[in-house]
């Protein structure tokens, strides 16, 4: 029973009438990425960079991060990954920013903003993924992106650094969406990105205006509220509007009683926990993905994420 489970997580998975849904990994080290692969995952949907920047006296070098993504993607055996750029912020303890402490970090100098101060560390880390090898086996990923604007001269600064290192095809950028802003910006994100990702733990924090690390408010947080779900219908809208697809990579994808909902929405990308990927595969299949859009287009309207949940629960039960 074993061999058979782990065969049908290593296939592609699509709903019983025929769509589509790549269902990726989390990481954050090169082990991670032997599970991931253990476990089936179709490809890397987030790699997390922090841990290369935390706990250390000075910012990785250039080949220090060539060498660990270049490890990382030895390890999937010709999956893609899609490398998320540094995410940190005044929180976070990384002797070598010397950022002064913020009252806000959630809403201060963190993700790509911490460019805004610090461009070499984000440089470094470009110049090190764009020597990997094959080329096309990784992916740039830019998080807490809020505008177009910011997007637009984040891409300029990358085809210099192509240029710079002699590559001549093209890098593929993502933005994450996990500021309302760039949700409802979608369109014009899209119009600049070759595909969205939506971090749903980011996105439901902003949104709701809840922190995501406060245990009180764990339960009331729920990407499945219709506000955040409104906003990934917007998002997966605006990506429509050029062709680009849209993943989930937060917290959300790996919830099975979202998972209709979302891919009812037009998401097509999943990024979850590795350990996930085979169950959440097995729910993909048993899906019929006209009613996961009619039943999706109905949970936009209703008033409170435990309706939506008791809603999703009834169409489509847990085994
Ligand atoms: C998210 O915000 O949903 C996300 C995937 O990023 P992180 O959890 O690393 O902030
Ligand atoms: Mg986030």
């Amino acid at each position: 029973v074993r061999e058979f489970n782990r065969k049908s997580a290593a296939q592609a998975a699509s709903t019983s009438d025929g769509r589509a849904i790549e269902i990726a990994a989390n990481i954050a080290t090169a082990g991670d990425a032997q599970i991931a692969v253990d476990n089936g995952a179709d490809a890397v949907g987030l790699l997390r960079t922090e841990l290369l920047f935390i706990h250390r006296k000075q910012a990785p070098t250039v080949e220090e991060h060539r060498d660990s993504y270049q490890a990382i993607v030895g390890a999937l055996q010709g999956r893609t990954a899609i490398i998320r750029t540094l995410d940190v912020g005044a929180d976070k303890e990384v002797d070598y920013l010397t950022l002064p402490p913020e009252p806000n970090p959630a809403l201060g100098l963190r993700g790509i903003r911490l460019a805004q101060v610090r461009p070499d560390l984000l440089e470094d880390q470009l110049r090190g993924l764009l020597a990997v090898q094959p080329h096309g086996a990784v992916r740039i990923l830019l998080p807490m992106v809020t505008d177009a604007g910011e997007l637009i001269r984040l891409r300029a600064r990358i085809d210099e650094l192509q240029r710079e290192v002699g590559r001549t095809e093209p890098v593929e950028v993502g933005v994450m969406i996990e500021v309302p802003s760039a949700a409802l910006l979608a369109d014009q994100l899209a119009r600049y990105a070759d595909f969205l990702s939506i971090g749903t733990n980011d996105l439901t924090q902003y949104t709701l205006a809840m922190d995501r690390m406060q245990a009180q408010l764990a339960d009331q947080a729920d990407g499945l509220h219709p506000a955040v779900l409104r906003l990934i219908a917007a998002t997966a809208q605006g990506a429509a509007k050029y062709g680009r697809w849209v993943g989930v990579c937060g917290a959300l994808a790996g919830d099975p009683v979202a998972v209709p909902l979302l891919i009812g929405l037009g998401v097509t990308e999943l990024s979850v926990d590795p350990v996930s990927v085979p169950g959440i595969k097995a729910r993909v299949r048993k899906l019929d993905y006209q009613l996961c859009r009619q039943r999706a287009q109905d949970a936009l309207a209703l008033e409170s994420a435990q309706a939506v949940r008791a809603v999703s629960r009834e169409i489509w039960p847990l085994e």
